[in-house]
């Protein structure tokens, strides 16, 4: 062991072996983590040699270059995975940004009279003709959406939810929360799982600025359930003259797209044609593009929130709105299908067995590996139809000495990372969210681990 110990490097051979390579202050920072991993390693008498420190550190500063944020491969099968960035973007989108970033812009110049003029303008007309609203304006989030939409139109007045909508999304979003730091007054009706029209009609009073219906997003209910639905509230809000505000959530544009879905789901431009005078929805869920929260609704209504100085502190950053503009020019080519989540969400199950398949040769070669083919359930994730179940295909991945969790995390930490899911004990590659050019990248991952793996220690 003292033996062991003492073979160890100086840091300073370290940093001038690998001088050219990073800046000094990272190698140095490098070399001791590691130095003290294998030290604490061989007073354990878990590690037999050092003659791979230099390699080991050769790619831990690799991995220190390449920064924080990275490309992850989704093999969950959740597409609107919110905690893996949820929607990717259509390559075209990203050409724009490319184009857009390293340029100015006239994000808030009028070229034509040469004056000051409005970054909304860009997506506004794009989304009133995609959907029928009125008007349109898009802020950093839909939950910066709530809250704008609850500020500008019910401060200090109430605002009547049925209890079934209190909602609470990814831990972080809550309805009642954000009603009361926006300063609205909630008014809770109805029950957990039955919330009635007169309930509603005798909640409705002086004091009613807003009566809200949120979409059950990341949860169904099933059973003795009974909800009032859009047209209803809409035909009741119109009656007394109280706005309705609809936060449809997902963000699924328009009726061309629903018709599409294997389920039934409410887009934006139906809310508006069953009556809400206000809808808000997440840009980078169904809709497929960056993180925007996306209000429509009449003008007069719209204009009241672009008017609310909070708008300024909510609005949307020029590469977003780049990139929001260049997905909804997708849809106006009716080309919404190459919308990455939405091509997941339609691709047929045939097409991704044949993926898995790819995937099961890409890896055939490999020692100690063993794959086979499953079929499974995937399903839509991050607060969109949470009742839908897709068919898919899977990659059962084993290998002879590594357990399945073993392998799963070392997968997550390999290079590219790629996350799948266990079931039953089997870790699981779902086919569904891995496309066709990351097979090579995958196969380089697990390579990666085995040889990480197989050292010796
Ligand atoms: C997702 C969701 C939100 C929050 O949207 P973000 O884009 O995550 O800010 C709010 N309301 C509903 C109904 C949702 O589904």
């Amino acid at each position: 062991m003292e033996e062991l110990l003492r073979s160890l490097p100086q840091i300073s051979k370290i940093v001038n072996t690998f001088r050219d390579r990073a800046p000094e202050h990272l190698i140095k920072r490098v070399a001791r983590q590691v130095l003290h991993r294998y030290r604490e390693e061989i007073k354990k008498g878990l590690r037999k040699t050092t003659d791979d420190l230099f390699r080991t550190i050769e790619l831990e500063i690799e991995k220190a270059r390449r920064g924080s944020l990275k490309r992850v491969i989704n093999a969950t099968g959740v597409i609107v995975n919110t905690n893996l960035g949820r929607a990717p973007l259509h390559e075209e989108v990203i050409a724009s940004l490319q184009e857009l970033g390293h340029s100015y812009s006239n994000l808030e110049y009028d070229l034509k009279r040469g004056k000051r003029g409005s970054r909304n303008s860009h997506v506004e007309n794009l989304l009133c003709e995609l959907t029928g609203a009125q008007s349109a304006f898009v802020v950093n989030n839909n939950a910066g959406a709530v809250y704008l939409v609850l500020n500008s139109l019910a401060y200090s007045k109430e605002v009547i939810v049925s209890r079934g909508e209190l909602i609470e999304i990814g831990g972080s979003f809550r309805i009642p929360d954000i009603m009361r730091s926006s300063g609205a007054l909630l008014k809770e009706v109805g029950t957990t799982n039955k919330t009635h029209l007169r309930d509603y009609e005798e909640a409705l009073s002086q004091e009613t600025a807003l009566v809200m219906k949120v979409h059950r997003s990341n949860f169904y209910m099933k059973g003795f359930v009974e909800d009032v639905s859009l047209r209803e509230l809409a035909e009741l809000a119109g009656k007394v003259g109280v706005p309705l505000y609809y936060d449809c959530g997902s963000g699924l544009l328009n009726r061309t797209v629903a018709r599409r879905l294997p389920v039934k789901e409410i887009s934006m431009e139906e809310s508006i044609a069953e009556g809400a005078d206000v809808v808000s929805g997440s840009g980078d869920k169904l809709l497929g593009g960056p993180q925007a929260g996306i209000i429509l609704g009449k003008k007069e209504l719209i204009d009241r929130i672009k008017r609310n100085p909070m708008a300024r502190a909510l609005r949307i950053d020029k590469l977003t709105l780049c990139t929001l503009e260049a997905t909804l020019r997708l849809y106006l080519e009716g080309r919404f299908e190459e919308i990455p989540v939405i091509n997941m969400l339609l691709e047929n199950s045939k097409s991704i067995r044949r993926r898995a398949r790819k995937l099961t040769r890409a890896l055939s070669h490999l020692k100690g590996i063993r794959t086979y083919v499953i079929k499974d359930l995937s399903s839509a994730g991050g607060g969109s139809l949470p009742e839908l179940e897709l068919e898919t295909y899977c990659l059962v991945l084993e290998h002879h000495s590594l357990p399945s969790q073993k392998f799963a995390e070392l997968l997550r930490e390999s290079e590219p990372p790629v996350v799948g899911r266990i079931k039953e004990g089997k870790l699981l590659l779902d086919m569904r969210t891995v496309r066709d050019y990351e097979i090579p990248l995958i196969k380089s991952s697990v390579e990666k681990v085995l040889e990480h793996f197989c050292q010796p220690q």
